[in-house]
């Protein structure tokens, strides 16, 4: 098959008719980072910043912070960085940033809710000044997100602050049903989007990511959550502006393909999963890729979405 001739391909990703799309990684840790910026990839589109915050008593302060960002840009200097801000609280509680109990954690306060008080609101701005410390020192390209967004007006609120901190590119991670659905109105108020379809498929069929029994539902091939990817990506096409993936979708090649049909532009993955989406990507024209799209799209469940894509 040409994607076996493929596998030792390298460089950016393709389609077999040339059709850019970015292969990225995802960054979780320091201790993943030499294997993260050894991978051939066009930089980090998901560094989760959690692991600065949990496990600790107090926050992490500016000057702290603003050294582990620096070395993530310094490992990928010239290249993209896309950092998330944080995304705790919920089944991740801070002792610095309390909500008390909550009887569905995973419809909490956590990620961008946070922001909701002074003090989630300080933390917030300590991460965006250090990240914009950082970015400033470094020479990698530096992008910001943030997770669990639901509204344009949040989106809007985001993106404001990010700019209060000089970082200019300013996006919204799309893991929550609404910000899908309404995702034409978020991109005017920020310049990229990112799926997150972990949780978007958590969300959109309302089936605890870390339940097993659910798998089925949890399924990156149902088509409930590909009809939402088309939405996002259909809005991204409109304003021109970056719609990508983030989530475990991206790294299953044949489904990274379909994305790419549904019009995603980017895709983040673990480094290990790349050459495999990367050869597959370029054994398919971006045709090929829309016409898996359609198949997928016009299954009734993810196990014949999947058949269909495969033929
Ligand atoms: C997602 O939800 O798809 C995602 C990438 O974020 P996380 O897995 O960290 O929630
Ligand atoms: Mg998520």
């Amino acid at each position: 098959r040409r994607t076996e001739a493929l596998a030792g391909s390298r460089g950016p990703g393709r389609t077999a008719d040339g059709h850019a799309v970015q292969l990225l990684v995802n960054l979780g840790s320091p201790a993943d980072l030499d294997a993260a910026a050894a991978a051939d990839s066009e930089g980090v589109g998901l560094f989760r910043t959690e692991f600065l915050f949990l496990d600790r008593e107090t926050a992490p302060t500016v000057e702290e912070q603003t050294a582990a960002y620096a070395q993530v840009f310094a490992a990928f200097q010239g290249r993209k960085v896309v950092v998330r801000t944080l995304d705790a609280g919920a089944d991740k509680p801070l002792a610095f940033a309390d909500h008390g109990d909550e009887p569905n954690p995973a419809l909490g306060v956590r990620g961008i809710r946070l922001a909701r008080t002074a003090a989630g609101a300080a933390l917030l701005d300590d991460q965006l000044a250090a990240i914009g410390a950082a970015a400033t020192a470094g020479d990698a390209d530096v992008w910001v997100m943030a997770p669990m967004v639901a509204t344009q007006a949040e989106a809007r609120a985001f993106a404001a602050r990010c700019r209060d901190h000089g970082l200019d590119t300013a996006g919204t991670m799309i893991e929550v049903p609404a910000a899908a659905l309404r995702a034409a109105r978020i991109l005017d108020d920020c310049d990229f989007a990112s799926l997150g379809t972990n949780d978007l498929g958590q969300y959109a069929l309302a089936a605890d990511r870390m339940n097993g029994a659910l798998a089925d539902l949890l399924d990156p091939w149902q088509p409930a959550l590909l009809d939402l990817v088309s939405l996002a990506a259909e809005a991204g096409r409109e304003s021109g502006k970056p719609v990508g993936v983030c989530g475990e979708a991206a790294s299953d090649p044949l489904l990274a393909c379909v994305l790419v049909g549904l019009g995603v532009t980017s895709l983040s993955m673990a480094p290990s999963a790349i050459p495999a989406v990367r050869a597959e990507l370029a054994s398919r024209t971006l045709d090929e890729c829309a016409v898996l799209a359609a198949e997928a799209l016009h299954a009734d469940d993810a196990a014949e979405a999947r058949r269909r894509a495969a033929c």
